[in-house]
């Protein structure tokens, strides 16, 4: 099971958290806790790999920082060349000097996607270039976001979260943990 591995590796927290958006929630992920771990990674790069095999993507794009990490890995397994957006003065851009045109078949892969946004910034400079798009390829799906390509996630954790005053955890006195003090 995915979501085991994900908390074997503390990737997938269980407790009581508050979140950057200022609500609460009963699970947490630390996503780097997967992603820098390449023997955990690999076989999740994999499975997202040979879900998009028969659609023969003939690059894999990603959007910095963790993004770039599993679309190293998915492009090992499919045989591609691995690219990815970055922002340039707060704006998403192609940089480095990689190519992407209207031969290409693109696969856009992202670590969790939440509410789609970097996947969409990356999907608009796909789309910018000429180049198709095959699908989404993600580890976790958090909402139901609405993307204009098929969206393939190992592991759908719909994100419950709270107003701290609507919250049960907080009506039940468990004490309440920043995670973003171990995020940095
Ligand atoms: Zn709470």
């Amino acid at each position: 099971m995915l979501s085991e591995t994900l908390e074997r590796v503390g990737a997938l927290l269980s407790g009581h958290f508050l979140l950057s958006s200022g609500r609460h929630s009963d699970r947490f992920i630390q996503k780097f806790r997967i992603l820098e771990n390449p023997a955990e990674l690999a076989p999740l790069a994999q499975a997202i790999a040979e879900h998009f095999l028969s659609a023969a993507p003939t690059v894999v794009v990603s959007a910095a920082v963790g993004g770039i990490l599993l679309g190293h890995e998915v492009a090992r397994a499919l045989g591609t060349r691995s690219i990815f957006v970055e922002k340039e003065r707060g704006e998403p851009h192609l940089r480095r000097g990689f190519s992407l045109g209207p031969s290409d078949r693109a696969l856009v892969v992202e670590d969790v996607v939440t509410t789609g946004q970097s996947v969409r910034e990356v999907l608009d400079i796909v789309h910018g270039r000429g180049a198709s798009v095959v699908g989404i390829g993600a580890i976790v799906c958090r909402g139901a976001v609405a993307l204009d390509a098929p969206l393939f996630a190992l592991l759908d954790l719909p994100l419950d979260s709270y107003a701290a005053g609507e919250c049960p955890q907080c009506a039940s006195g468990v004490p309440l943990e920043d995670p973003g003090s171990r995020r940095v």
